[in-house]
């Protein structure tokens, strides 16, 4: 079972400006700021009650965020849900069907372990299972 929606994923051309204009539009600064060197890809996390924005940059130009931002511009990236147990919520979706794009969680930014579902079996939405590591 999902819990709540952890963060949402906002792909953005410039970090600096994006930041500058959700630190304004938020009312307040991010928390933390998070490379994640394998992904090519830079974040900053900002905390709207008990959901994160999490707004992604592309630190090269083949990583993920750089080919979505290419393809369909700025905007919603993906929506990540918190789950305690990421391995049984992965073999539950997989039993309905649902394509994983990783069978076995990963590292995620925020100390996270994290895996992703394909946008095709999911109304091209990209969803993320996100679960707190230090629990
Ligand atoms: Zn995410």
């Amino acid at each position: 079972m999902f819990s709540r929606i952890e963060h949402i994923g906002i792909a953005v051309k410039d970090l600096e400006v994006s930041t500058e204009l959700f630190t304004h539009l938020l009312g307040q600064a991010p928390y933390k700021t998070e490379t994640v060197e394998a992904e090519g890809v830079k974040t900053v996390f900002f905390q709207v009650g008990e959901t994160k924005i999490e707004l992604l940059g592309s630190i090269r130009e083949d990583s993920v965020i750089a080919k979505f931002i290419a393809k369909k511009g700025e905007g919603i990236h993906h929506i990540a849900f918190a789950t305690d147990n990421i391995v049984s919520e992965l073999q539950r979706l997989k039993e309905h069907s649902f394509q994983l794009l990783h069978e076995q969680p990963k590292e995620g930014a925020d100390n996270k372990a994290i895996a992703f579902l394909h946008p095709k079996s999911t109304n091209s939405v990209l969803i993320e299972l996100c679960m707190d590591k230090t629990m």
